[in-house]
């Protein structure tokens, strides 16, 4: 008789590995590995070529390689903590430092004048020549020298207390019993296309033979890897449809009332709703009045009016005798909303609450004893929302904006809040990010989805213009004319530089030169280094029109509204994504004035750069420019999650695989209608019992 173990070695537990003791079982564990699929599935991150040596005068900083060489001089210091510094000759007329920051003394006495040394590792400039910091290495014997491996070596995330050679050994004993394509393959062959078995797969990506194509692995675009990524892709669409019909079985507070709140405040705005906010409020005030779960994503983009169908949304959940809750991502645009529904909602009567990480003491303890209490009809904050010690008294409806800066825990951590016996609050999230359809068909397929896809009348839109950064000069005098027009006009400073104080330093020196440059116009800075209160502060005198230019580092990149404003000039725009850039460029064309955008760029031009600073000049709608981004960026392009949102893929990119989603779906539909016996399998696979969506 066969045992359950060999009868199914995706669920044998670790323990049947030689080597794999209790103590390692609960490292393993504790990263959600417990049986040999989990390990088949912990996929490499990168590969390390050792098939071969660099001469040290061939090496790039930055680019990975193989050394061997001759140990010419070791210096061990104590300056400020110990070091380590051998060099190393390996005849091509240059010396490569080998840098250790913490070490054991055997490890010193190894590295005698004239050892020979194996060493792996990315050299980056150092002060005499390229260095490597604690390169993985191994001293070799005469006999060793000369054998490389075979073999490109998978590297693979860490998991505290499993070493990395460890690691390698115990993937390689459980792909030693991968079953046949037969037992392993839950893709129909009809619609797997041209990619390779799951088994074989599997097989590459673990271990490379050394012909196979480094770069397109490295890229995650080797055919193994998008089986992979059509198997992941397909787990989680097929999950979160599950969890959607799941999410339909828990009640939600009915938000039925007759709707005199919502009307009272159609009648005070100063506006009539365009016919897509009346559409996309008429589909939540529908959702709103069923005892299920609204899940609700609203994309619209920058200016298309977001906000007041938000109030609206909250009205409707008020009146009922719920409380409604709006999470933004950062405190600048929390409080921006707080403004707008303070202004709209409390001439109507209704308590409005603040909540955001600088509220603290007594503050706090009100604002948090209102809203357990139910005294606060509406809280609106940041993240500080979402957090522990949080309890609302009903919580009926949750919104969060800008929703693809939040993770999915985040939002569910609101949605979690509800207080209210076993009822989950309605959600709605809201993005200006316009995600291309079939991004976003994938991504939200447990959401339901309304475009606004309208702006409101009478904004003219803007025009675009791209010059080099050479003519900044003639821009003070046009900075000068639109304030003496009684206009207002932004200035943003972009570095590549990443690092907040090195942007901070870049945007203060430039607003002293522009402010020095324009006596007689009031310039304000505003940045990510400044206190809270300084940057409201500063943007509270913007808005109110008491500055006539702000300087600004990308903070002002999302949800800043001050329609009287109707220049902007954004340097190194060559550096700035084009969802970026459509953000930024967001912040003008509000009111009904004609409004200019000026995208200055430093010479040379990449291809790519080019290309994004004619879409921009091109169109201004967001879905054209986000699908133009998705055309663009091709692999090697850095993107991050920001983009989606969702993070954690084991394989796939939603951005890089997107061209895979047709095939996805359509396996899903296939496998949803004739073998839903199979999808539970795929599913378990790949998200396993303790999803991190678990319960959504
Ligand atoms: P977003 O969708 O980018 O969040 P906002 O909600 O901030 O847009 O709205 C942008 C501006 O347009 C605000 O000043 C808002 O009051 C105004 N607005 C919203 N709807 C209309 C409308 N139907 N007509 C005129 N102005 C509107
Ligand atoms: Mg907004």
């Amino acid at each position: 008789m066969p045992t359950a173990h060999e009868a199914d070695p995706a669920h044998t537990p670790l323990t049947a590995l030689s080597g794999v003791g209790a103590r390692t079982a609960e490292k393993l564990a504790a990263r959600g590995i417990v049986t040999l699929q989990d390990l088949w599935l912990h996929l490499p991150r990168q590969y390390e070529d050792r098939t071969r040596l660099t001469p040290i005068a061939d090496l790039r900083a930055g680019v990975p390689a193989q050394v061997e060489g001759v140990v010419e001089a070791v210096e061990r210091g104590f300056r400020y903590r110990p070091l380590l510094r051998v060099a190393l000759d390996d005849g091509s007329r240059a010396t490569l430092v080998l840098r250790f920051f913490h070490f054991r003394t055997a490890q010193v006495a190894q590295f005698a004048v004239g050892t020979r040394v194996r060493v792996y590792g990315t050299p980056r400039a150092g002060q005499n020549g390229l260095e490597i910091v604690h390169p993985s290495y191994r001293v070799l014997e005469t006999a060793d020298a000369g054998v490389l491996d075979a073999d490109l070596e998978p590297v693979y995330p860490q998991i505290e207390g499993v070493g990395p050679a460890v690691l390698r050994k115990l993937v390689r004993q459980a792909l030693d019993r991968l079953p046949a394509d037969a037992a392993l393959d839950l893709l129909p062959v009809t619609l797997r296309g041209s990619v390779p078995s799951l088994r074989e797969a599997l097989l590459i990506v673990h271990r490379p033979p050394p012909d196979a194509d480094l770069a397109a692995l490295s890229a995650g675009i080797h055919p193994a890897q998008q089986r992979l990524a059509i198997e992941e892709l397909l787990a989680h669409h097929l999950s979160l449809r599950r969890q959607r019909i799941a999410l339909q079985c828990h009640g939600a507070p009915l938000c039925d009332g007759p709707g005199d709140l919502v009307e009272r405040l159609r009648a005070t705005l100063p506006f009539a709703l365009t016919s897509a906010q009346e559409r996309v409020f008429a589909q939540i005030s529908d959702d709103l009045r069923q005892p299920r779960p609204m899940l609700r994503l609203v994309q619209g983009d920058v200016g298309s009016g977001k906000t007041v169908v938000a109030a609206l949304a909250a009205l409707q959940a008020i009146e009922a005798g719920a409380q409604a809750a709006l999470a933004a991502p950062t405190e600048l645009l929390a409080e921006q909303h707080y403004v707008s529904l303070c202004g709209w909602l409390q001439p109507l009567g209704i308590e409005v609450a603040w909540l955001a990480g600088k509220v603290t003491g007594r503050a706090r303890t009100r604002a948090l004893e209102a809203i357990a209490d139910g005294r606060a009809q509406l809280v609106v904050g940041t993240h500080a929302l979402m957090q522990e010690g949080v309890g609302f008294h009903r919580l009926g409806l949750a919104i969060v904006d800008e929703q693809h800066r939040f993770g999915v825990h985040q939002r569910l951590a609101l949605r979690d809040k509800g207080g209210d016996g076993g009822l989950v609050p309605h959600q709605l999230v809201m993005t200006a990010t316009p995600i291309p359809r079939t991004l976003a068909m994938s991504a939200y397929a447990d959401l339901d989805v309304s475009a606004i896809d309208e702006l409101p009348p009478g904004r003219t839109p803007v025009q675009t213009v791209v010059l080099s950064g050479e003519r900044r000069p003639e821009l003070v005098e046009r900075i000068r004319a639109a304030c003496a027009a009684g206009r207002q006009a932004y200035w943003v400073c972009t570095l590549i530089d990443d690092s907040d104080e090195v942007v901070a330093q870049a945007a203060q020196s430039t607003f002293e030169a522009l402010r020095d440059a324009l006596p007689g116009i009031a310039v304000g800075l505003v940045h990510g280094r400044m206190k809270p209160a300084e940057k409201q502060a500063v943007m509270r005198a913007f808005k109110e029109g008491a500055l006539g230019l702000l300087v600004a580092t990308t903070v002002i990149e999302v949800g800043v509204d001050v329609p009287n404003a109707s220049l902007m000039i954004v340097e190194n725009a060559e550096r700035l994504g084009l969802a970026q850039l459509h953000q930024l460029r967001g912040r003008v064309g509000r009111g009904a004035e004609a409004s200019t955008c000026v995208l200055l760029y430093q010479s040379p031009l990449s291809m790519l750069a080019r290309q994004r600073l004619a879409t921009m000049r091109e169109t201004s709608d967001g879905f054209v420019i986000a699908e133009r981004d998705l055309e663009l960026r091709g692999p090697g392009e850095l993107l991050g999650t920001r983009q989606t949102g969702i993070a954690g893929f084991r394989v796939a990119d939603l951005v890089r695989d997107a061209a895979l989603l047709p095939q996805v779906h359509a396996i899903a539909e296939h496998l949803q209608a004739r073998s839903p016996g199979v999808a539970d399998r795929l599913v378990e696979r790949w998200i396993g019992g303790a999803s991190r969506y678990a319960s959504a």
